[in-house]
């Protein structure tokens, strides 16, 4: 049942007037109830683009700071890519000092109100959480992501935070390709060193997945571009509609265009298809091209957007992952009456979070689980009219550790959709290694670099986040690019 916002900030408030200012045991601070992030309605925001989480209100991040034992071995920080020192900032928001709570976070991280949103803190930093063990449901840890987003939208919103400081120029020149978070990440702490540093980016909008694949409803693109503003304040400059190794090469860019050192964070922006039939068919899309249409190029904005929304009566969504839940979500969003996400396994394979199932079961998604696609099928139109759909069984587990998908012969049916979406994983961008020699890739594409400093199999070349790690997460992207910033900026000082 849906509990409004109102309601949770009143449970914070009991909670705050119980254990507030008080000498607690860490017995206690462990009975301290989770606080809850509040929702929009699942009724009203499946007709909206707007965030579903809604944030904790002042009362409530106090209250679940108080769950935080301090713990002396820290625990949760290992569980962090990036390293933050998270007893520090939650003892800081239980004081109510947000923006010095933010400056901790700051040290270690350049995007905590988007880390705060969209890390899959239940395999990272609060996996490790000692509540969340000594009450044995990791669910039960203490919210770190919903504390540092607080922190984080509190200082923006109040205007404290505190821009990062640049070091007196270099007169070195450094190019960064891509605008995602390993960019970002990257471009920030090479201008904090002093160096000329200017970004490169295909797509007409800077932001990488953040702004193109991640939807509105999840992560307000408002954020993605404070956090771009801020590095254009720092001096940063962003080129845009420009397409490294067609536009120039890496090697111009080196060889002729002055820059020194070149970080490449291109992602793994490659869908993958099924390999079956009707693939090409009217109505058949990658979740990539889908999420952009609505996300990049506004679809849902009918009348105000050039690039068309299509017509769904009825979608199906290939795959089990966040991305299969975010193009389900959307398409429900965009007017679908029908959306089924459609899974070889079952609930418990699905690599999706558990909470993004959740919040899509509530707006209405269905799912089909132990069936696989063998063909899209078409009316005389080309226009997509159903799928083939074939049932399954577990099998024996896989490399990945999870039970296979045996086709069950005999079981295939056809099911009416007039919209297919293959939401099965993305592989990296090819177009710089296919234009630059020297770097070398794995078998999947992905560049192969120094562990210890990112830097590429081409001497100055650095790279980052998903085009060396396939697709991954936003958090690991930043600790790639700021990895490799240290040692680009090492490289830069010895030239
Ligand atoms: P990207 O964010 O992919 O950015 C790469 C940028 O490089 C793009 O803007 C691209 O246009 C640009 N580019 C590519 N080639 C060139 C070129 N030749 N010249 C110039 N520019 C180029 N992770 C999470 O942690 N939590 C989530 O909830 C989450 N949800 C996701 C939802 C979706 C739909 C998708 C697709 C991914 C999601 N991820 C999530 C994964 C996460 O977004 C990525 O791991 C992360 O964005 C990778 O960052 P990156 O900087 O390596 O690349
Ligand atoms: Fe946890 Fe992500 Fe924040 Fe690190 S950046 S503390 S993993 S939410
Ligand atoms: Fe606090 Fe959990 Fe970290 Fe301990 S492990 S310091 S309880 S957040």
């Amino acid at each position: 049942m849906h509990i409004s916002p109102e309601e949770l900030d009143t449970k914070a408030k009991v909670v705050l007037q119980e254990y507030e200012g008080k000498d607690l045991s860490s017995k206690q601070r462990v009975q301290i109830p989770l606080q809850e992030m509040p929702t929009q309605d699942p009724k009203v925001r499946v007709t909206n683009m707007q965030e579903v989480a809604l944030g904790y209100t002042e009362s409530q991040v106090r209250a679940e700071a108080l769950r935080c034992l301090q713990c002396k071995n820290k625990p949760c920080i290992k569980g962090c890519p990036v390293g933050i020192d998270i007893p520090a900032f939650i003892a800081e928001a239980a004081k109510g000092n947000h923006a010095k709570a933010l400056s901790i976070i700051k040290e270690s991280s350049s995007l905590p109100a988007i880390c705060g949103r969209v890390c899959p803190q239940e395999s990272q930093c609060q996996l490790y959480c000692t509540v969340g063990k000594v009450l044995k449901d990791v669910e039960q840890s203490v919210s770190i992501g919903r504390i540092e987003r607080y922190v984080s939208d509190y200082a923006r919103e109040h205007g404290c935070e505190t821009m990062p400081k640049v070091a007196p120029e270099t007169g070195k020149k450094v190019a960064v390709v891509g605008t995602g978070p390993a960019s970002i990440s990257a471009a920030m702490d090479l201008r904090r060193e002093g160096h000329t540093v200017v970004m490169f980016e295909a797509l007409h909008k800077a932001g990488g997945v953040l702004v193109y694949g991640i939807p509105e409803f999840r992560l307000p693109k408002k954020i993605v571009e404070h956090e771009l503003q801020a590095l254009k304040d720092m001096g940063v400059t962003i080129r845009r509609n420009y397409l490294v190794g067609k536009t120039r090469k890496i090697s111009d860019l080196m060889g002729k265009d002055g820059f020194s050192a070149v970080f490449v964070g291109s992602g793994a922006g490659l869908p993958k298809f099924m390999g079956i039939g009707g693939e090409n068919y009217v109505g058949v899309f990658s979740a990539n091209e889908y999420l952009t249409r609505s996300n990049l190029m506004k679809a849902y904005a009918v009348g105000k957007a050039l690039t068309p929304m299509f017509d769904s009566t009825k979608v199906a969504v290939f795959g089990g992952g966040n991305v299969a839940m975010d193009a389900a979500r959307t398409a429900k969003r965009l007017g679908a009456d029908e959306v089924t996400v459609v899974y070889r396994r079952t609930e418990v394979e699905m690599p999706a979070r558990r909470e993004e199932v959740a919040h899509a079961k509530e707006e209405g998604v269905k799912f089909l689980y132990l069936h696989a696609p063998l063909k899209i099928t078409a009316n005389e139109k080309g226009r997509v009219n159903g799928v083939e759909l074939i049932q399954c069984e577990l099998g024996e587990p896989d490399a990945s550790g999870r039970r296979s998908p045996i086709e069950i012969p005999g079981s295939e049916k056809v099911f009416d959709y007039d919209t297919v979406i293959i939401a099965i994983g993305n592989a990296s961008n090819p177009l710089i290694k296919a234009t630059t020699d020297a770097i070398e890739v794995n078998r999947r594409g992905n560049f192969i670099v120094n562990e210890e400093t990112c830097e590429t199999t081409l001497q100055g070349v650095y790279a980052g986040g998903d085009i060396v790690l396939g697709a991954a997460t936003v958090i690991l992207a930043m600790g790639q690019g700021r990895k490799a910033a240290k040692a680009m900026n090492e490289y830069l000082l010895t030239k």
